[in-house]
Formats: structure tokens, sequence, C-alpha cells
């Protein structure tokens, strides 16, 4: 789960860590109120679950009402990366003498978390990770004994040769461990952690994803969850018993179990098409989960094929073939799909759907590779 920067902050404030204290309004009406509390002048700033917000003109300094109003609204209702702004943080402004950055995430290469940190933070992180890594500093954290307040102070001296600053961003960095770890997150990130022109150590930026598998032990955390549309789907399949993951790619694919769900996904891969979803309809599949799956597959515009791969098991055929007429019945779409059946009761699902005029292949590379030239439009059809 993606916290915006403002649920973010409020999590790294009750871990002590200093923060920039703004306030998220949602209506224009709020924004010159809202500036009034804070102070002028302040950062209008769109809060969404992606970064680069800087970069896509998300962030803009305001130094009158007037300002505060014309930022406010040109920014609400802004798209960045796919994400409609619908909130903003008016953050109070400060005069920046240096940005940090850090961050703490799982290093999927060693499966422990890492450290990192540089002294050429800010907007261009990703250009200094891909050209300059030298400058990042990789500390990896034993998960059994957190970030020590000594490993910590190495680090931080590394950024800051002066005594002081290297003490309170020691600090920091203790703090957004025991954030990190406190909260389940695989990623707990500042950019920038800026320094002032007071000499102060400030976190102005806020980056936090929560591991969804251990959500279940922070009721609280859960609460604050602000679903994407994706992420309304994906919850509403879970509630009705299906895995649903959407990606980017243009063949539907609906595949019974979660290792062949997989496995559908790198075969269409491996042939030269993408996958749109992960979807698995469990193992025991009524047809009423089956005319949902298709609902969800066709709901999605980027789908231009579907693919519905299913090796009966607990699964029965004719329950698949049954849902699938059914669905089709229900649904208007003009959609093309290849049909991949085997297992159990495969003899009565082929007769359900050959009486529905629907052909069944039983080789599911074949069935992919039919999938991926309908997506093409070349038409080679059952
Ligand atoms: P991001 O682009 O989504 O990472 O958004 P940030 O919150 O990191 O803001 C982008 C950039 O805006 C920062 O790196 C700063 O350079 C600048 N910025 C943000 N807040 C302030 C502020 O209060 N004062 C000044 N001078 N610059 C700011
Ligand atoms: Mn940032």
């Amino acid at each position: 789960m993606k916290l915006e920067e403002f649920q973010a902050k409020a999590l790294y404030g009750r871990y002590g860590i200093p923060v920039s204290q703004g306030i998220v309004i949602s209506t224009i009406d709020d924004a010159v109120a809202a500036a009034e509390k804070v102070g002028l002048p302040v950062v209008v700033k769109a809060q969404v679950q992606a970064g680069g917000r800087g970069k896509a003109g998300g962030v803009k300094l305001a130094k009158t009402h007037a300002e505060v109003l014309e930022h406010t609204a040109c920014i609400l209702g802004m798209t960045i990366k796919d994400c409609v702004v619908e909130r903003v943080l008016i953050d109070p402004a400060v005069s920046i003498a240096g940005e940090y950055y850090v961050g703490i995430t799982v290093d999927r290469r060693t499966k422990k978390p890492v450290l990192m940190a540089s002294a050429s933070g800010g907007v261009d992180i990703e250009k200094v990770a891909a050209e300059t890594p030298e400058k990042i500093i990789f500390h990896p954290i034993r998960a059994e004994l957190g970030l020590r307040p000594f490993e910590a102070r190495q680090i931080a001296f590394r950024l800051f040769p002066a005594k002081e600053k290297a003490m309170a961003a020691a600090d920091i960095l203790v703090r957004l461990w025991r954030c990190y770890d406190g909260t389940d997150a695989t990623l707990a990130e500042i950019n920038p952690l800026v320094e002032l022109t007071d000499g102060s150590i400030l976190a102005i930026d806020a980056k936090m994803v929560l591991d969804d598998s251990a959500l279940f032990l922070h009721p609280d955390l859960e609460e604050m969850r602000i679903a994407t549309p994706d992420e309304e789907k994906e919850i509403e399949a879970r509630h009705l018993g299906l895995s649903y993951v959407r990606l980017d790619g243009e063949i539907g694919c609906m595949v019974n179990g979660a290792g062949l769900a997989m496995a559908t996904m790198d075969v269409i891969k491996h042939l030269g098409g993408t996958p749109a979803n992960f979807l698995d309809i469990g193992g025991s599949s009524n047809p009423d989960k089956v005319v949902y799956a298709m609902k969800l597959l066709v709901s999605d515009s980027n789908v231009k094929a579907i693919f519905i791969n299913v090796f009966g098991g607990i699964t029965r055929c004719d329950d698949v073939a049954r849902g699938l007429v059914c669905a089709l019945e229900q649904l208007d779409t003009h959609l093309p799909f290849v049909v991949r059946l085997t297992g159990t009761n495969e003899e009565e699902g082929r007769r359900i759907l050959a009486d529905a005029g629907i052909h069944a292949t039983s080789d599911m590379t074949e069935g992919a590779r039919r999938a991926i030239a309908l997506a093409r439009g070349e038409g080679a059809g059952a």
C-alpha cells in the first residue's frame, strides 16, 4: 500500500522525525485559510501515490494568497503518472541550503533491508543513481539488530561533515529505521532531507510503501488506505475470492490457480505478447466467479484479447464453461478470446462451449499464440 506524502509525514512525525507541518485540503475554498494557518510563503504540493511531482508541475511555491489560489486551482485535478490529484498539501516553504537523500528499502539481491543515503538528493536522484552511483551510500541493515546508532553516525558524517548536523541526521536515520520496521514498510524515503539556511535538518518530502501482507497487523494503517481505481477493483476481486493484479499489457488472462496464472503470463511474454493482468479465479470455481472475472477483464480498456486458461483439477471444466457462456450472454463485448480447457470434466465443458459455438484448445502454447495474434488484429481466432 502506497501512502501519499502527507500520510507518510504523519507517520514520520509519530516516530519523532522532524517534518514540515502542512495542511491537506481537497477544495480550492480551503486554500487561503490553510495558507493563513501555515503562514506565507507556502509550497502547494500535489498529493498522489507517485513521485516526480516537482518535474510534472505538481509542486509550486506561492508567496501571496493570489498565488496560493492560482497554484491550487492548477494542481487540483491535474494528472501525474496516471493519478488524478484530489488533494494538495499546503506546506510551509523553507529556505534550503542543501538537499540530501535518505531511504530504506528491501534489497532484493541480499533479501535484507538496505539504507541508502546521498549528498546529491533532490528531484534528480534517479539520474544520480544511474550515472554516478558512487555518490549513493548503500548500507545493509541486519534486521534483527536494526540500524544501530554508531552505524547511523558513520553514514551521517559522510553526508554532513559538521558534527551537530551529523548528529541530527544520525538521529533521523535511526528514527527512519524504527518507522520502517515498526510499520512493516517496504520503503521509507526522504527526498529531499534538507539542510535549512539556519543549519537545522528537516524532511520536506516523504514517501512510504507498506507491505500489504503485514497490514493485518496494523489496522490503524490499513485505515489510511486511499484506494486507486485499480486497487478498488483488486480489493473487490479479493472479497469474491479472486486474486487480481492489473498490469499494463494487452492480453487479459483468466486462469485457475496462482501457479498456472504466473506460467500463463510467462508464456505470453515468451511468445512476444504482454499480459494485461494476473487473475487467479481460484481452485474451485463457480460460474458466478467466471462471470465476474470476465466483467473485470472487459472493463480494462487496454485489453485487446482474452486468454482463458483452465487446467481442471478441483476446478471443473464444465463449471468454467457454464460461467463463460453465461458471462458472454450478459456482456456486450466484441473482444476476441481464446479458451484452453483441459482436465476434470473436460468433455462436458467442451460440449457446453461447442453448443454455444465456442471451440476450445487443449494446448496452452497454442492458446497463448492465438490470443497474441488476436490482440494484434491478425484474426487467427478459433
Ligand atoms: P517530488 O518531486 O514529488 O519528489 O516532490 P518534492 O516534495 O521532493 O519537491 C520537489 C522539489 O521542490 C524539492 O526537491 C525542492 O527542491 C523543492 N521544494 C519543495 N518544497 C520546498 C520549499 O519549501 N522550499 C524550497 N525552496 N524548495 C522546495
Ligand atoms: Mn521528493
